[in-house]
């Protein structure tokens, strides 16, 4: 039979088909029930066993193929984000304005996933490999931290390898750390009155909320500086009037390792405490979810940077190039400096040549073991629990910042696409090395053991069984 690389090659129309209609679906994490159900739907068609409704979420699932081990777990993402509706050209236009749009590339992501899975089983199909292939399901990776729930009900029990990647504008295998997190709402209960009339009657729940930010904003100067606090107010009363007795505002509180964002929760706590005491208004902090930092596997790493090279980087066209440079000209002047500020010195060097060219087609050697970047993934929990790696593909113009109406424009079209393939050809690649090199798969296992004998896993979710939907349906209504 074909190799998996030229059964991808056969039936690229198929997905870029598939990609197209998440991208345009662009639902948001824990609502993602049209992209959910499409890939589902494929799956079923193709013979997977599919498990619905994992970890209480009703769009997480688990689709199987194959028996036996090893068990190769491929974790796809299918959520979009709020307000980035975007059209597939290099100048910002809305298709339909404040809706949400694929500015993490998730469309790519899921569908990459599915692509991968589905060589894997035409050849366990044709019993050129034997083990069992699973596809999780995984959905609000924005928002909720899915997998951190299906960590938590035990869905990765039996898995000897998890494997993913993700949307970006260069291609690597991630080795960097992420941070620890904990989103969190703080709901405070005041009391009403006319703020004009008898304002001496009312206590604000808006000044609670007020109280609390200027808090944590002097709190900033005294915390680890890897630490990260953010928040939106997400309810602040009706009108200027009346005095508010509800207001809520919702806190993401990040550091780089489980403990530390622990400690640093705690101390925001004593802050909103504090504005409650201040403005006599009763205070609920709801915790909505938490992901934790990543445990490293360098095993797997080396096995997907191997892939990467072998497989190769696309090529790009004409017409690819001349809507890169387009997207690079409503970039601010030093973007391409800033890009770089999150690199070593050697990766510096080497991304240099892409000052001028906007599309970046190299494979990084593996670097950046020991940094933390910014942002959290819920992949953390994963690796927490089985051997886990990454990468990320180039799907956009170098330089593209996340979560931007530029990523949604790319992940509509050609340049996203090849993104795609690229990383659903090295997923299965390194699948299927997984599954005729036994001993690959042991020695990721023994590093894993290794490392969790090290630091015992804490999970950073709230006590309760399912993350809090309702919660999160109320809040997007808010906004
Ligand atoms: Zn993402």
């Amino acid at each position: 039979m074909n190799s998996c690389i030229e059964w991808i090659d056969d039936n690229q129309s198929r997905f870029i088909e598939l990609s197209d209609q998440i991208w345009n679906f662009a639902e948001l994490g824990l609502f993602e029930y049209e992209s959910s159900k499409l890939l589902m739907e494929i799956l079923e068609i193709e013979g997977f066993t599919i498990e619905r409704e994992v970890a209480s979420m009703p769009t997480a699932f688990i689709a199987t193929f194959g028996s036996g081990k090893p068990i190769i777990a491929i974790l796809g993402e299918y959520d979009a984000l709020p307000g980035l509706s975007q059209d597939k050209i290099p100048r910002k236009q809305p298709i339909n304005k404040d809706m949400p749009g694929h500015g993490c590339g998730h469309n790519l992501f899921g569908v990459a996933c599915l692509t991968a899975v589905l060589a894997i089983k035409e050849k366990i199909k044709n019993e050129e490999l034997t083990g069992t292939i699973k596809f999780y399901g995984c959905p609000a990776e924005e928002n909720a931290n899915g997998k951190g729930w299906m960590v938590k009900e035990g869905l990765f029990d039996d898995v000897d390898i998890s494997l993913t990647w993700h949307p970006s504008d260069a291609n690597s295998v991630v080795s960097f750390n992420f941070q620890a997190i904990i989103d969190v709402l703080f709901k405070f209960q005041g009391q009403t009155a006319h703020a004009a009339g008898d304002p001496f009657n009312g206590r604000s729940a808006l000044d609670a909320v007020e109280l609390m930010n200027v808090g944590c904003n002097y709190l900033r100067e005294h915390i680890i500086p890897d630490a990260r606090l953010h928040y939106i107010i997400t309810k602040g009363g009706k009108a200027p009037n009346i005095v508010p007795e509800e207001a809520e505002v919702w806190y993401f509180v990040r550091a780089p390792r489980f403990e530390q964002v622990n400690d640093l929760y705690r101390r925001v706590l004593k802050v909103a405490n504090g504005a409650a005491m201040m403005t006599e208004t009763s205070l609920e902090p709801m915790i909505l979810g938490g992901a934790s930092n990543m445990l490293p596997n360098e095993t797997l790493e080396e096995l997907l940077h191997r892939k990467m090279t072998e497989v190769k980087p696309p090529i790009y066209s004409d017409e690819e190039i001349a809507f890169a440079n387009e997207i690079r000209s409503t970039f601010p002047e030093n973007y391409f400096d800033n890009a770089l500020t999150i690199y070593p010195q050697e990766i510096r060097e080497l991304t240099e040549q892409f000052r001028e060219n906007p599309l970046n087609n190299i494979v990084y050697p593996i670097f950046g073991r020991g940094i933390t970047l910014g942002g959290s993934t819920d992949v953390g929990d994963v690796t927490w629990v089985t051997p886990t790696a990454q990468f990320v593909t180039a799907c956009s113009t170098f330089g593209t910042p996340g979560h931007s109406w530029q990523m949604v424009a790319h992940c509509g079209m050609s340049i996203g696409h090849k993104g795609m393939f690229y990383a659903a050809k090295v997923l299965a690649e390194a699948t299927e090395e997984l599954m005729t090199n036994p001993e690959l798969v042991t020695k990721a296992k023994q590093e894993f053991q290794e490392r969790i004998s090290k630091t015992p896993y804490e999970s950073l979710l709230p006590k309760m069984s399912s993350p809090p939907i309702e919660h999160f349906r109320q809040i997007y209504d808010n906004i």
